[in-house]
């Protein structure tokens, strides 16, 4: 186990300590029990107990479709992930929410490097670098659309478009690491997006194409 790897699982421990034992869709309860908060009260969940199993779990949907973006709020239920310690708790959160984990323990160092999305744009080639070409208006239409916590994606934006234009289009919360970006008053362990990822610039790039 690497250093760093052992002091992300000190950092849930400690966050866990605290009580705040929710990620993104997911409940972790006691020593350590995940399930999606939707199921806190089922008793007649499908019982898996291998980090690596999150994978399987995570990759469709509800109704069996294919989840590109692991942090969409499309999680589905019916199941339950018995781990043994912090270390099987790291691994099967990193399947969850892939690279969540260390993104967070960075942010919480102060060594997290955000970037904005005109230096994420401005970096493209080939069939993206259409995208340098969208507008602040646009920009934040596409966002709101894409990245909204309800239906789109539950990390909390940390970047802007640029370094003195924010995003207008969403709410506060959602930049807010405090805020549980399902809507509920429960504290939650944020997902942190610190750069735009693939998928918004590729919706980007159909943004500008069709207008
Ligand atoms: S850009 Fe960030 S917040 Fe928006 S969909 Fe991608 S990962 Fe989620």
């Amino acid at each position: 186990m690497t250093k760093t790897h052992s002091q992300i699982e000190t950092l849930l421990a400690a966050l866990l300590q605290r009580g705040v034992n929710r990620i993104g869709e997911i409940l972790i309860r006691g020593e350590f029990e995940l399930l999606h908060h939707a199921d806190a009260d089922r008793s007649d969940l499908q019982f898996f107990n291998n980090p690596e199993d999150a994978r399987e779990i995570a990759k469709y949907d509800e109704s069996g479709n294919f989840r590109p973006l692991k942090t969409a709020p499309n999680l589905r239920c019916g199941w339950k992930l018995v781990l043994r310690d912090l270390h099987e708790l790291r691994e099967a959160l990193d399947c969850f929410y892939p690279a969540m984990p260390g993104v967070l323990f960075a942010h919480e160092c102060s060594a997290l490097e955000v970037v904005d999305l005109r230096e994420t744009l401005n970096r493209q080639t080939g069939m993206y670098a259409v995208t340098k070409k969208i507008s602040n208006k646009q920009a934040n239409e596409l966002i709101a659309g894409f990245c909204r916590s309800d239906n789109g994606c539950l990390k909390t934006i940390l970047w802007r478009i640029d370094a003195n234009t924010p995003v207008t289009s969403l709410p506060p919360c959602k930049f807010d690491p405090a805020a549980n970006q399902l809507g509920q008053s429960v504290l939650a362990i944020p997902l942190l997006c610190h750069e735009a990822c693939n998928l918004l610039v590729a919706a980007a790039r159909n943004k500008v194409k069709s207008e």
